[in-house]
């Protein structure tokens, strides 16, 4: 094979596709499909992707690879052929697909630099630059006043040349070790040869003596109190070598798991774990979905099915939300499994994350337990795939390659032949009503462990509060139970929907808002740093002290942080010891771990967190469960906002009452009468199914319709109006009559980053030559789609968020 079938590191509509390369002979027994080279593209130098191999190109002339920059691939054949697939299905450049696989560090950094070619002076104004430099980047160049044109001269006259640096950013860590050439009779003869001053060579031989084996140079030099410097001699004599050795970082390497043995199943649990079991015996392909409740074990179910999978000499990928990927759930796996788990979050430093892919790549490990991006887990016999609290929106990825996690599980199961298990005490509509329909299998487990029950809830009206002349942020039926658990010694949970409480700032006198200048929102207030910030874009000012509109000094911040809750909490309980987790108390790394192990000792008695705390909590103490504003979610415009809220507060009730003490839920709410506050506080999934259901139905909503949502943006908007107005246009003429085409719509969020957004939403039940139509528009409008043309189109399959 002479030619390889090549995607560049181009993510545009015109490079989507594969371009034939030359494989020098050096190459050529490296060159193979997965493996990531640099090659020559126009001017430049890029890293592409070998698809393929082939013996000939139809093309007369094919340049040639560069370099080569794995020997083993970067991707498997499978995930290759997932790569194309992904692309297919998300209409995304095949090149994003194939980089959302791997770690960070895989990509390229690309740096343009200017060469001298010369030794002698260069012309005066590019010696000023240069300032007798033989390389400077290409930035230096652009910052100085020659220009372009002049530079091309000097290129053509041969003074200096343009040169592209293509680096993979990944790094090994290595430490350098120390080991004697010698055996310990020889060394005691040099010990004699050394000379009487020569104290610390003499401490460094004599180290050897002892020990005879190799040792980190950093320990020997601390050991023998002694300097590189004193090294140098022995190393010169052959009497010691040095040399570099690679170390894996392992974030879990200062932890000691205790190892703990599968539990006797109940009969619940049997029941559900059986058909599992019995499709990875028969090693075929099948979507289970686990409904169970918080706490009836549905994760001992998961571990004992990836057990099986073990024995078999398969490997297993298990999906946590990040958010739940806490160090509790961490601790149950590497309890079970030891070091046959690789961990992947975000929580981890690059060089963490890419060497924990690496124990996946060489065979290391056979579990992974991850976020998101896990799914992709270069494992090569893959025996089964959990998705745990399936109907998390964080298995989407919102940008680029809008992918969703449940989708890529499902094909990689069958391309594996195995089952996927999709774990949820509150499925997702689009799952139940599968597994429903018998598409999915449904496995029920409908009891807690240790015959806990679910936790009773109470429903706080909040207007019934203000009426009677509390103005408070907590009700007096919470604060008498909290201080009720504080008296009896047990804890309690506070759960703040952070969404609904973003801080922003008012003034009192004239209802003026603070807003980005970029983006249509407002700023968000930042105690710390007395500053106010968009979340949308970097924008950021300082807290103002008189309103920008009327001049009045009573401009404020409004809403309510979790720090706010805090304060007022102390107030009005001050012997309580309160622990808060938000990212502002979990930023620096093992604080998160920090907190909730002192939770755990119960060195507080509250602790009051955002969605951080909703998800995989597990303390025995724990019998009171608050949420502070129930209805913070109902109200964003959102289809799946009823699911949502129904879904968080039995996540968040789900945290009392796991063990021997009997839990109690208080939630705080102005619409104590909407059915999905109700039916969460009766822990009623099936009413609350068929009453989304009817809903979804009647406004032609998932699952029984799809959508597709096209975002428009630009910083003209008139222009994106246009372009709206002009795909809307055509949607509705090409696609069949059963099919809804809405907009154009300014984007609820209007405008950010000084881009205006409009969208186009597509509503419909079967319209196969969609992705057809709308591969036309995109190469319709291929030009203006250019960077520097500024106009973008996302096309969103699976929408999750509708702003
Ligand atoms: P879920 O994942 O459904 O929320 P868990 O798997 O966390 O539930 O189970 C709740 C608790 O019950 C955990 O502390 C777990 O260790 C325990 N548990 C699970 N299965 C069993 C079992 N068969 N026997 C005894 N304890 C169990
Ligand atoms: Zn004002
Ligand atoms: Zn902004």
């Amino acid at each position: 094979m002479s030619i390889a079938k090549v995607i560049v590191d181009v993510p545009s509509q015109n490079t989507n596709r594969l371009f034939d390369y030359g494989i020098p002979e050096k190459f050529e027994s490296v060159v193979q499909p997965g493996v990531r080279i640099i090659v020559p593209f126009g001017p430049r130098k890029v890293l592409g992707y070998v698809i393929s191999l082939a013996e000939y190109s139809e093309f007369a002339k094919v340049r040639q690879i560069e370099d080569v920059l794995d020997i083993a691939p970067a991707l498997t054949p499978e995930l290759l052929k997932i790569g194309k697939w992904l692309s297919q299905q998300t209409l995304s450049f095949y090149i994003s697909c194939l980089q959302v696989m791997l770690p960070q560090v895989m990509k390229a950094s690309y740096r343009k630099e200017l060469w001298r070619l010369t030794e002698e002076e260069l012309p005066e104004e590019l010696e000023n630059i240069f300032a007798g430099r033989g390389v400077i980047e290409y930035k230096e160049f652009e910052e100085s006043n020659v220009s372009y044109h002049q530079l091309r001269q000097y290129v053509e006259d041969g003074w200096v040349d343009i040169h592209y640096e293509v680096k993979s950013r990944e790094t090994t860590k290595t430490t350098t070790v120390v080991e004697p050439l010698m055996e310990p009779m020889q060394l005691e003869e040099t010990l004699v040869d050394l000379s009487k001053q020569a104290k610390k060579q003499r401490e460094i031989v004599q180290y050897f003596i002892d020990h005879q084996e190799p040792v980190p140079k950093k320990q020997l030099l601390s050991a023998t109190s002694s300097s590189s410097s004193s090294l140098k001699p022995l190393l010169n004599q052959g009497v010691i070598k040095e040399y570099k050795q690679e170390v894996m970082r392992d974030p879990f390497s200062h932890r000691e798991f205790e190892r703990t043995q599968p539990f006797p199943l109940t009969d619940e649990q049997r029941e559900a774990i059986t058909p599992i079991l019995h499709t990875l015996e028969s090693e075929t392909h099948d979507v289970f979905l686990l409904h169970g409740v918080t706490g009836s074990g549905k994760t001992e179910i998961y571990l004992q099915s990836i057990q099986k999978v073990l024995d078999q000499g398969k490997e297993a990928i298990m999906l946590v939300p990040e958010i739940a990927l806490t160090p509790q759930m961490v601790e149950r796996f590497k309890g079970r499994f030891g070091s046959k788990v690789a961990v992947l979050h975000s929580g981890l430093s690059a060089g963490e994350k890419y060497d924990e892919w690496r124990k996946i790549q060489r065979n290391e490990v056979q579990v992974v337990v991850g976020a998101r991006s896990a799914i992709f887990a270069p494992f090569t016999n893959i025996g089964i795939i959990i998705i745990d609290e399936e109907h998390e929106s964080s298995y989407k990825q919102e940008d680029r390659t809008r992918y969703h996690a449940r989708d890529v599980a499902v094909e990689r199961g069958k391309i594996h032949a195995s089952p996927v298990v999709l774990g949820s005490a509150t499925p997702a509509l689009e799952t139940y009503a599968r597994a429903a329909k018998g598409n999915y299998k449904m496995l029920t487990l409908t009891k807690r462990m240790n015959n806990a029950t679910m936790p009773d809830t109470e429903l706080v009206d909040m207007r019934d509060e203000l009426h009677q002349g509390n103005r408070s942020m907590f009700s007096r039926a919470l604060l008498d139970k909290l201080r009720e658990r504080i008296e009896r010694g047990e804890q309690s949970v506070l759960f703040l929907n952070r969404r609904g409480y973003a801080t922003f700032v008012m003034c009192r006198d004239c209802g003026h808002v603070k807003e980005c200048p970029h983006c249509d929102i407002a700023l968000t207030y930042h105690r710390r740093q007395e500053r106010l910030k968009c979340h949308y874009c970097s924008y950021e000012e300082p807290m103002p002290h008189q309103c920008p509109e009327c001049e009045s000094k009573t401009i404020r911040y409004f809403g309510t942080g979790t720090q706010k809750v805090e304060e007022v909490l102390q107030e009005l309980i001050p012997e309580a010891r309160v622990l808060r987790m938000d990212v502002d108390t979990t930023r620096r790394k093992g604080a998160h771990e920090r907190i909730l192990n002192d939770f755990g000792d119960k060195k507080a008695d509250i602790l009051l967190g955002t969605q951080m705390i909703a998800k995989g909590l597990d303390f025995a103490n724990v019998t009171l469960v608050g949420i502070l504003a129930a209805d913070a979610l109902l109200n964003l415009p959102d289809f799946r906002a009823a699911e949502k809220t129904f879904q968080l507060l039995t996540q968040v009730s789900g945290r009392a009452g796991r063990h021997k003490l009997a839990g109690e839920v208080v939630v705080q709410t102005y619409s104590p009468d909407h059915y999905s506050i109700q039916l969460a506080s009766q822990y009623d999934y099936e009413q609350f199914f068929n009453e989304e259901m009817k809903l979804r139905k009647a406004f032609r909503y998932p699952p029984y319709y799809y959508l597709t949502l096209f975002t428009i943006s630009h910083p003209n908007q008139l222009k994106v109006q246009e372009v709206t107005q002009k795909i809307v246009v055509y949607m509705r003429n090409k696609l069949s009559e059963e099919a809804d085409v809405l907009g154009p719509t300014p984007s609820a969020l209007t405008r950010i980053n000084n881009r205006y957004r409009y969208q186009c939403m597509v509503k419909y039940k079967d319209e196969p030559e969609q992705r057809k139509l709308i591969q036309r528009i995109l190469h319709y409008y291929e030009d203006e789609l250019k960077e520097e043309n500024g106009l973008q189109i996302s096309v969103d399959f699976q929408p999750y968020q509708l702003m």
